[in-house]
Order: structure tokens, then sequence, then C-alpha cells
């Protein structure tokens, strides 16, 4: 948990970003919660009703402050689309909860922030068409199922095929990739996938899942990325975006190396790369 404080202090600190670039949300309307979880669920989490085992299943005992901080961290990454959407990017400290479903949560994720700005930017018809390009080491197993019946959200996964979850749900292109994968075949398969995607599905918007548990330090990820292979690839799906004029809003996701020190930096340079670009 220590990344969410430590990762703007960096950034601040090093001078990639000023204080009055960062935006503080409110907590999601409960409409936005509904459009993209069930009333079930919802009910659940605000009555603390539910089971042991749906508890287990998320990973943590839910507390209100966690449901609080849930809505707030769903809404940073709504904002962001729209931030996006005026300068180009916007990158949320948090979010990139993909393991969350319509009525239940899964591998620390209670609210699944990037397909709910997604579902609430079709609804409000400021987009018609979205990318979401997951790039954490573990599937996106919530957000593929959520938009499994969407035409109007293109769902990508690139994950480690023999990591969690052990049972994959469909995305609409998924890139399951081999224990052990470094920076030359990762980039490679990516560089092959990524410029096709962007042209094919021409879409209005780019959710960027930016995860650092490709690393090889990694304790859970299994894929052997350096950190340059790592900024890297956030170098590149960037510049693609950048090179269409498509927006893109980027949530944080997975980082789980051994070092916190190596974390930071792997979640920092998403924001060099990006002040970079846009700069
Ligand atoms: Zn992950």
């Amino acid at each position: 948990m220590d990344k969410y404080t430590l990762l703007p202090e960096q950034l601040l600190y090093e001078g990639t970003i000023t204080e009055r670039q960062f935006f503080t949300a409110e907590p999601l309307s409960e409409a936005a919660i509904l459009r993209t979880h069930t009333q079930e669920y919802w009910s659940k989490l605000q009555h603390g009703t539910l089971s042991r085992k749906e508890e287990r299943a998320i990973g943590f005992p839910m507390r209100p402050e966690l449901i609080a901080r849930g809505r707030v961290i769903a809404q940073g990454t709504l904002d962001c689309a729209r931030y996006a959407r005026r300068d180009g990017v916007a990158l949320n400290v948090a979010g990139g909860t993909h393991h969350s479903f319509a009525g239940r949560g899964e591998g620390f994720c209670v609210f699944n922030d990037i397909a709910i700005a997604a579902n609430e930017l079709l609804h409000t018809g400021e987009v018609g068409k979205v990318l979401i390009v997951d790039l954490d080491v573990h599937q996106g197993n919530g957000t593929a199922k959520l938009f499994a019946e969407e035409p109007r959200v293109f769902t990508f996964s690139m994950h480690g095929a023999r990591n969690y979850p052990t049972r994959k749900e469909r995305s609409d292109l998924d890139i399951g990739l081999p224990d052990g994968t470094g920076d030359t075949v990762y980039l490679d398969i990516l560089y092959r996938h990524l410029p096709q995607l962007l042209d094919g599905v021409q879409p209005d918007l780019v959710f960027y899942l930016s995860g650092v548990d490709v690393l090889e330090t990694d304790k859970l990820g299994r894929l052997a990325m350096t950190l340059q292979g790592c900024k890297e690839r956030d170098r590149f799906v960037l510049q693609s975006c950048l090179d269409r004029q498509l927006p893109v809003a980027i949530a944080m996701g997975g980082g789980y190396s051994e070092r916190l020190a190596t974390i930071i930096e792997a979640h920092a340079n998403t924001y060099r790369v990006a002040a970079s670009l846009y700069g």
C-alpha cells in the first residue's frame, strides 16, 4: 500500500509533475456504480453482508473505508478519461482493478474502475468506442467478462498464461505469455499487435492498464522484463496513441517487486514517459 503515497512524492520530488497537475477525485456516484455492478453486489458492499467466501475471494475483509476508497479510485479513472480527452493523457496513481466482475470482486479488486469509466462515458455519449489495453501480468478477467457482449468496448489483455487467474475469461484479444518471457519477445509481440489494434478498432479513447508486475523482480509475475523493457513498453503504448491522436487514460495496476524502490521506479517511468511525450 505504501506505493500509493510514495509514487506521487517521488514524482513531485524529481519534478516530473508539479503540484498543480494533480487532481483529487470525489467518490463515484451510485448511478455510475450501478451501470457496471449489480444492485445485489452493491447492497452487500454497503451493508457489509458479503459472505466469508465472497470476502475471501476479494482477499481482504471489507470495511466501509475500503469501499469509500474504491469509489474515489474509480471516479479517479473516470476523471482521467475526461482529462485525457482534453489533454491527451491522464494517469491515476491507483486503479486498474480488473479482477472485479459485475456481481463480485476477487484478487483485491472491489470495483472495476476501467469498466465503470468506460460504461459511464458510453452512457453519456462522450465516447462511442473504447479500447482497453491491459498489460498487467494478470489477465483482466473481470473486464473481459463485463464487456463480453459489448461491441463498443474492445478488450485486449496480454498476460502470463500460467499466472492467476487460473480460469481465464475471454477478452476480444488475449495473448498468453509463457513464464520467463523477457523484453525482446514481449516487446516484439506488442509491436506487432498494438498498432494493428489501434487502427482496426479506431477507438475514441484508450484505457491503458500499466501494471508493473511484468518485471523479473516481481514476486507474483513469473515474467522476466527489465525496468528498461517495461519503460519501453509504456513508451510504445503512449507513442502509438499519440501518433494517432488517441486520448489515453492510464490506471496503475499491480506491482509486487521485492524492493519497494523498484516498484516506484517502474510506475514512475510511466509518468516520466508521459511527461516527456506530452510535456
Ligand atoms: Zn497484476
